[in-house]
């Protein structure tokens, strides 16, 4: 499969289709960001690379650390993690309030703020420094020191979290939230600060092409059941009210985040990131989703 001249051809077609969509504006330092970015790295389990345009362009990658918090809170607990969030697409926004009511306090899923709350607060007790911790994790996935939180992204959303606070505070009022509610949400807001380039992101989520295995030191970081179970959270929960869509139009597991990334994987075979800010209604990537659909319909490879 010559996936460096699919790359380009297609990243050639989207361009060409204009940029509709609007980046975020909810959290002002994302607001800033220039729409027009726009960059591709797939890497294969292989460690063979290829990429088009700002690929090495460090971007937010904002709700897809949602992956990452969830493989580390599992790989902890194993399947007593589902006492404390379940595995159902929520159909709601990123932010939603309103089925935790019905739900009693046991977010839909790990993908959705709410759930992610609920991970973090799973890792405040397990973890001796819940930041730091999790960002050694990262950086043993990435096989990469130099991935950071961006304390700006961090700072800006806990000016403005005042829903994300509402979650918490509403989790809490079930029982479903252990610990201090700063503590968490200031935790929560780190880990969407994470700033990472396209070949950065592709680099950590190629363990979950690759049977739960990275490919720098070649470390084991989830069995293939758990790496199995993870891909089908993402394929039925990673698109937000548009998992649906996402999976019948592209056909991989994936996760996507407010700053305009995307990050996919075709299992076995490779992940795949891409970046572009302009977001649809939904808080996808509307170059992003695009992008993906044409490319798996021109690889002729997806997971159907
Ligand atoms: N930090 C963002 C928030 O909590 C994450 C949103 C997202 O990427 O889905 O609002």
């Amino acid at each position: 499969m010559n996936y460096q001249k699919i790359i380009d051809e297609t990243y050639v077609d989207i361009l060409s289709s204009g940029n509709p969509g609007k980046v975020a504006t909810y959290i002002p330092e994302l607001g800033g960001v220039n729409p027009d970015q726009f960059g591709v790295h797939l890497i294969t389990v292989n460690n063979e690379n290829y990429s088009a345009g700002d690929s090495e362009t460090p971007f937010s990658i904002q709700s897809i650390a949602k992956v990452f918090s969830l493989a580390m809170a599992y790989k902890h607990l194993g399947a007593k993690l589902w006492d404390r969030v379940d595995v159902e697409p929520s159909g709601n926004p990123f932010n939603s309030l309103v089925q935790l009511e019905h739900d009693e306090g046991i977010p839909r899923n790990p993908m959705i703020n709410a759930g992610a709350i609920v991970i973090c607060d799973i890792l405040t007790t397990l973890l001796d420094e819940p930041k730091r911790d999790f960002l050694e994790f990262v950086r043993q996935l990435s096989g990469n020191n130099s991935i950071n939180y961006d304390r700006n992204v961090a700072e800006s959303e806990d000016a403005t979290g005042f829903r994300n606070a509402a979650l918490a505070n509403f989790i809490r009022s079930f029982g479903n939230i252990k610990n201090d509610i700063d503590v968490v949400l200031d935790f929560y807001f780190h880990l969407c600060s994470l700033s990472m380039t396209c070949r950065e992101l592709a680099e950590t989520f190629v363990f979950l092409a690759n049977n739960g295995r990275t490919l720098f030191g070649d470390r084991r970081v989830l069995t293939p059941s758990e790496t199995k179970r993870i891909n089908a959270i993402m394929l039925t929960c990673g698109f937000y009210d548009e998992a649906g869509e996402f999976t019948y139009r592209v056909g991989l597991p994936g996760k996507s985040g407010v700053g305009g990334g995307i990050a996919a994987v075709q299992p076995l075979s490779y992940s795949i990131a891409i970046w572009s800010p302009s977001l649809n209604a939904h808080g996808n990537s509307v170059r992003g989703f695009e992008f993906l659909e044409r490319f798996t319909t021109r690889t002729g490879e997806s997971i159907f």
